[in-house]
């Protein structure tokens, strides 16, 4: 055997290998979880696929227990800008207090999130800190935040058994109907079956589930225990409608993109609480563009007036897989290419040490 023809086959193979490897994590051609805009300016008026915003509001909890003017400021500043950056909903990532047991923060809570009452549509779900947690009493989130404060609201779509502990919510805006879930910490698989009713009543709206324990912060680009749960019961089932995840609880900011039966969806988590004077009223500031097919995040903070413009905090929901995704061709192209060396060294090893009759 000649050890040069052993060579070169071997890097051909792994070329090959890595061309379709990279093939697979680029250059999928995929049909998008909704129209184009071209399709839907052929449906709707241009002046209907305006731009719109909706705010993400992660964990308050220290802003209740601790700021609540830092509070105050966020929903204050949404109010100020719900015009010109047509803000069509908010929505609160749970953990809205840090003691479920204390008034004093469910107060002020109640406060800040009242100023948005009849003025922008909003979701709230409980965390942990809300009562959601195995010995937690969910009784002060729905004296608070309960069914009857939300369902005479015309954009109000119902709660599981009548209870504001699982909800949803429907709205309209730039040519497209949705349906937004607010789910809580550690969802029964009850819960999780009734959202896939909902989604199944609503075949074509396009669906954004905000939940508290979804994508985990503290290992790269992985959902918790709580979120494969969700995926698989809920998300993953219903790909071709849910585009997007949002969850707080772990402080980081993190974002997953799945591919999944041709659909994108995009799990975010953001959450500052551990950051300077419990957050310094950092928030999430997603911004539609359907006249270009184009969702954009922003993480900003009225409250220091600043923008956060590192690649985990400002980026643009592009239909590309992330790393996540990404790292199970990376390993096995790199497997592929030890096991190529290891293979033609050994070859070459036992080739080389047979005595040859010239010499
Ligand atoms: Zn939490």
């Amino acid at each position: 055997m000649n050890f040069k023809l052993i060579f070169k086959t071997g890097s051909l193979l792994s070329l090959c290998f890595a061309c379709l490897m990279l093939n697979l994590a680029l250059g999928i051609d995929v049909v998008p979880n909704s129209m184009t805009s071209v399709e839907k300016s052929m449906i709707y008026p241009m002046s209907d696929l305006e731009n719109f915003t909706i705010i993400v509001l992660p964990d308050t909890q220290y802003y209740s227990e601790n700021y609540p003017w830092i509070f105050d400021n966020q929903t204050q500043w949404i109010l100020e800008n719900k015009e010109s950056r047509n803000i069509v909903f908010v929505t609160h990532l749970g953990d809205v207090v840090d003691h479920w047991w204390s008034i004093e923060e469910w107060d002020n809570a109640n406060t800040s999130l009242s100023k948005l009452d009849g003025n922008v549509p909003y979701g709230v779900l409980p965390g942990n800190h809300d009562g959601a947690e195995p010995n937690g009493d969910l009784t002060n989130y729905n004296n608070y935040f309960g069914f009857d404060r939300f369902n005479n609201e015309s954009w109000y779509g119902g709660a599981y058994k009548n209870i504001n502990t699982n909800n949803y919510q429907l709205f309209s805006a730039g040519g497209d109907d949705y349906l937004i879930f607010h789910i809580q910490f550690n969802p029964s698989d009850d819960i999780l079956f009734w959202a896939s009713d909902v989604i199944d009543q609503y075949p074509n709206r396009r669906v954004i589930v905000s939940t508290h324990n979804y994508v985990h912060g503290y290992y790269s680009n992985s959902r918790s225990g709580m979120g494969d749960n969700m995926w698989d019961k809920l998300v993953k089932p219903h790909a071709d409608q849910v585009f997007l995840v949002l969850s707080g609880h772990y402080e980081y900011e993190v974002r997953i993109t799945s591919l999944e039966d041709g659909n994108f969806v995009h799990q975010l988590l953001s959450d500052y609480q551990n950051r300077a004077d419990s957050g310094n009223g950092w928030l999430r500031i997603i911004e539609f563009s359907p006249n270009i097919d184009e969702i954009s995040i922003k993480t900003y903070s009225p409250y220091l007036n600043k923008y956060e413009t590192d690649s985990n905090s400002q980026f643009i929901l592009d239909k590309k897989i992330t790393e996540n995704d990404f790292m199970l061709p990376i390993s096995i192209f790199l497997a592929w290419i030890i096991l190529s060396i290891v293979i033609t060294l050994t070859i070459r090893y036992f080739i080389l040490r047979r005595p040859r009759k010239n010499q």
